[in-house]
This record gives structure tokens, sequence and C-alpha cells, in this order.
């Protein structure tokens, strides 16, 4: 039987052209043989599996060869060349300070260093890994590394430079190697396929080089591992089966479902990747890249940080179509948050579902200009009132995906905030204390109860200032355990003041407030509307005119031009430099 050869070793580069991915370093490289520039110590720092070592072989035997090559290769013909193309060459000397890092075996290597090559002009010693070397090798070898006869070269290799001492650094040249591309891992493997006969599809070899993140060994042994399996076929399927990765397939559905806002669609696929075997973290993980993956497609500049195969490509340019920059960026926020908890989380399967949900209802309710305006707390929200409050002036749909996004992102809100399930809260002294449930539903259910004789489920009771300032108590007292500081200090600080007879105006100091306080204000709303038992309540808000001299500086345009009323030679400086401020 044939003997069966790795592909990491029958394909390993014999010359400087055929090393993948590491182009400036051969160049510098060959660049300093050719002009006689030769150190005498080479650091070759970088990742496993990059090159390093190949190169620190190459560099060998080029530089030993008796008839280099115009382009600065070795023949491959001479003598010294077969010897080492065979591994019996006496130039070269290699150390794994891995597995030897004892002082003994460099005291070996040190003695040796004395003897001139007997074939060709240097012997190299190659010392991998050399941050595992003990103190006293360090100190054995130090000399030696300082004062080297002129035979005699040293290329120490190593994946940790941060453990390199200084005395070693500065003694040596120091070649930083990289992670390979994946692109240039792909082409590599397609070539390997081709020599080897085997028939593999393009996608197939990207996953394998996504796989095998950046080194290029690794995705050898991966493709060799896939091809005793599956024979002379590689394709895509039979890759992400052995390699128990994710079909890209499952995030194209799984985005499909968020955009058409399917809740079911995305459970359904979320469970079955579970059933494969896949854990929630792995596919929040995945669907987050993802979206990264869809956000690159948007720009024709970002367009080649996309590392996938050709056909991939065009479906996630397709897909990225479709995606809004705001979705994405949602999403993608989303799923960060949701991968921060996950291990916190007690129930991790509902924290995925949950989070799906909420990504789904993005979007609901803001579908139109008209509606979008309503996010914005400047205008009267009155709008959004009218569009939810009364379902026959809406259509049907809007109503129930209204419906739909408050219950997940309460939801959403209880799973992710401390708060306990159910906050009962008491209202005004006249009235009697309630529970809020977390569903709206069963709000709707207790108010049903509440006012039974009346067919139309809406409350309408007048408040005054008295219960509007309790109920911002209340409000402050609920929100304090999410630690939301900024928003707690405006609620503490800003109390809703009674406009008119279901319009509550909150009057803010600035801008960046305002900001923050939209941010909540739904929440808000929601808890007004349900503890002074009016649905109709509409919250305003305004921000506080000052004095000129009250200004205080926000902006760096503002604190700019407070500076210059009080030194004029600053809006000089600025008009002679043609400065900008920085945003
Ligand atoms: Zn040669």
């Amino acid at each position: 039987m044939e003997n069966f050869v790795v592909s990491a070793r029958k394909y390993r580069p014999s010359t400087f052209d055929t090393v993948v991915g590491q182009q400036s370093i051969t160049g510098t490289l060959k660049n300093a043989i050719k002009n006689n520039h030769l150190a005498q110590a080479f650091l070759f720092c970088g990742p496993r599996g990059v090159g390093k070592t190949s190169c620190a072989r190459i560099l060998a035997k080029t530089i030993n060869c008796f008839d280099p090559t115009d382009n600065v290769e070795a023949c491959n013909k001479c003598e010294s060349c077969k010897g080492f193309n065979e591994n019996h060459s006496f130039n070269i000397h290699e150390l794994d300070a891995a597995s030897n890092n004892g002082v003994d075996k460099i005291r070996e290597l040190v003695d040796q260093v004395r003897f001139a090559p007997q074939v060709g002009k240097y012997n190299i010693y190659i010392i991998d890994e050399v941050h595992m070397l003990s103190q006293a090798a360090f100190n054995a070898f130090l000399k030696t590394l300082e004062e080297p006869p002129a035979h005699a070269i040293f290329i120490l290799a190593t994946t940790e430079k941060h453990k390199i001492i200084p005395t070693i650094l500065s003694r040596c040249q120091i070649f930083d190697f990289k992670r390979i591309q994946i692109e240039d891992i792909a082409k590599h493997l397609q070539f390997v396929a081709k020599s080897e006969n085997i028939e593999a599809q393009e996608d197939a070899l990207h996953i394998i080089a996504q796989k095998s993140d950046g080194a290029l060994r690794d995705s050898l042994s991966i493709f060799d591992q896939i091809v005793s399996f599956s024979g002379n076929k590689l394709d895509y399927k039979s890759v992400i089966d052995n390699l128990n990765i994710l079909d890209y397939d499952y995030f194209f559905k799984a985005t499909d479902a968020l955009l058409d806002h399917n809740i079911p669609n995305s459970l359904h696929i979320f469970n079955e990747i579970l059933n494969n075997g896949f854990d929630g973290q792995n596919y929040i993980n995945g669907l987050a890249q993802h979206f990264r993956d869809l956000l690159v497609c948007k720009d024709a500049s970002t367009l080649q940080l996309l590392e996938v195969g050709n056909n991939i490509k065009e479906k996630y340019q397709e897909q990225s179509q479709k995606c809004s920059n705001d979705f994405l960026l949602h999403c993608l926020n989303t799923c960060s948050t949701a991968d921060i908890n996950y291990k916190m989380s007690k129930n991790q399967r509902l924290l995925v579902e949950l989070n799906l949900m909420k990504m789904c209802g993005y979007g609901l309710g803001q579908n139109t200009e008209a509606e979008k305006k309503t996010f914005n707390v400047k205008l009267s929200p009155s709008k959004e009132l009218i569009k939810t409050e009364k379902p026959l002036a809406a259509p049907v749909e809007a109503v129930i995906e209204h419906k739909k996004e408050t219950i997940v992102e309460n939801v959403v809100q209880e799973i992710t905030s401390s708060a306990p399930k159910k906050v009962t809260v008491a209202t005004t002294s006249t009235r009697k204390s309630r529970t809020i449930s977390m569903n709206p539903f069963a709000q709707k259910d207790e108010d049903k109860k509440d006012t039974s004789d009346e067919l139309v489920i809406k409350n309408e009771q007048a408040f005054t200032q008295e219960d509007v300032t309790k109920c911002w108590a209340d409000f402050y007292t609920k929100m304090e355990p999410t630690g939301k500081h900024n928003f707690l200090g405006i609620i503490k600080s800003k109390i809703g003041k009674v406009k008119s007879e279901d319009i509550i105006e909150v009057t803010l100091d600035n801008k960046v407030q305002e900001e923050v306080f939209k941010e909540e204000y739904f929440d808000l709303l929601r808890f007004l509307r349900a503890n002074l038992l009016n649905d109709k309540i509409n919250l305003i808000t305004q921000i506080k005119k000052l004095d000129e001299s009250e200004i205080r500086a926000y902006t760096a345009e503002d604190k700019f031009k407070k500076m210059a009323d009080k030194n004029d030679s600053l809006m000089k400086l600025r008009d002679h430099f043609s400065l900008e401020i920085d945003y």
C-alpha cells in the first residue's frame, strides 16, 4: 500500500515564492540574501502554522545552495539542495525548545556552533518555541548569540514574542508573520486539491480556510481529514457535516424570518439548530457574524472584508439589499448583549429565544415616515396614540403588530433586568393597589373586570398633579434596579407637569438629557397610562430656555464658542490654520 503523506508535509513550500501569504517577509529575506546583508540572528514571530519554520528551512537551503537562481531561489539540484530536500543535510540543526528546554540541550547546541560546515557556507540553527527555554538555557545561549562565528546563523521562532527577553530581541532581526488570509488559504487548498485530483467546491474550501483561523497547516490537516472521509469529491455539505459547522443557510433563513417579523419561524430554526447539537451561544455568535458580513456587503469599499466563497458572496449581497443599516446594527447589538448575558442566564434557551423575538420586532410600528416621527419626543406623540388606540382608524394588521412588539419588549426587559416578575404599585391613595403584569393583555383583562359594565375597554380617569408626582416616584422605584443612572437622574429631578387634561410635560435642560429621556420614553408613558388609569395620557418634552449667561457648554462647538468669547485670538488661530471642530 502506498504511504500516505499528509498534505501539510507533501505540499510544504520548498522555495520562497511558494510560501503562502507571507510575501513581504519572503521578499525581504530574498533581498537580504541578494545584497549580502544577511543578519546572523533572526526572530520569526507569529501564530502557529503560518510558515515560520518553512521560511527558516527555505532560508537555510537558499543560502547554502551552490547555484541559486537569478530570482534568489535554491536550485533544488545541487548537492546541498538535495541534502535539504531529503532531510539529511548537516547544515541545519533544529531544536524544539518546547520539548527540550533544559540547559543541557542548549549547551550541546552551543558546542556544535564552533565547527564550520562541511558542505556549503553556513550552519543554520533553528530554535522553535524559543520562549520556552529555561532561564539557565537562555543564559547559556546568550553568549553565543552575542558573538556568533561567521558561519553560524540562528533562526529563533516563537508564537509568543512578548515572552522574549529584551537582550535577545535586541540581537535579532525580527520578522512578524501574519495570519494567512482566508482567500490565500483557499487558493492554496485549491492547488493541493488539483494536484491530488480531488474535485473541490470553492465554498467548501473557504469553509475549511475559515475554520483554520489563518493557519495553513491546520487547514491542510482539516482538508486531509475530510478527504479521507468523503473521497475525491469535496463539497460544501460534507465539509460542514464533518466540521460540525452551522450551515450558512440557517443564517440566511433566520435573517429572512427576522425581516418578516416571523417569530414562529425564527424559533423553529433555532430549535432545529439545537436539535442538531449546536448550543445557543454558537448560534448567537454565528448570527452576529452573519449580520456583520451583511453590513460589510453594503459598501463597495468594505466588500473585500467579506471572506467567503464567490457563490455565497452573491447570496450575501442579495440579502444585504433587504436589510437596512439600522436593522443590522440593532441585531448586532442584540446579539452582542445576548452573548454577554448568555453565561449568566439561568435559562439560556429562553434568553436566545427572547432576543430572536426582539429582533423580529424591529421596525414594527415605525414602518411609515409618520409613525417613525412619533419616536421623536419633540413632536407630540398623539399620532401614535391615534394609531394604537383606535383600532378602527388603523389597519388591523398594524395594531396587531404593535401589540406583538409591546409584548416582546416587555418580556425582553423583564428577562434582562433583575426586576421582580411582578411589580406591585400603590397608586394614589384614592385608588386600590394594583398589579402591573408583564403581559399587556393580562392588563387589559384586569381592566375589563374593573370596568365590566363598559363595552369599550378604555381608561379615561382624570388625574391631578399630585397623582402624577406620586406615580413619577413609583416609576423611579421600579426603574432603580436597572441602574440606568442617567435616566434615573432625570426622572428624579424633572417631574412631569400636568399641562392639560391628558398632557404631561417634562422640561429638560438640554438635548443630551432629551436623548437619554427618549430611550426610556415609552416605558414611562405605559407606566403613567396604566397607573393613572388613563390611556389617553400623552407625554411631551420641551427644552428649558436659558439666559445667555446660564448656558453651559456641552458640545465641543459650545465649548469653543465660550472660550473664543473670552479670548478672540482663538478665532484667529482657527481661521489661520482652517481648523475644524472635531465632534
Ligand atoms: Zn542548490
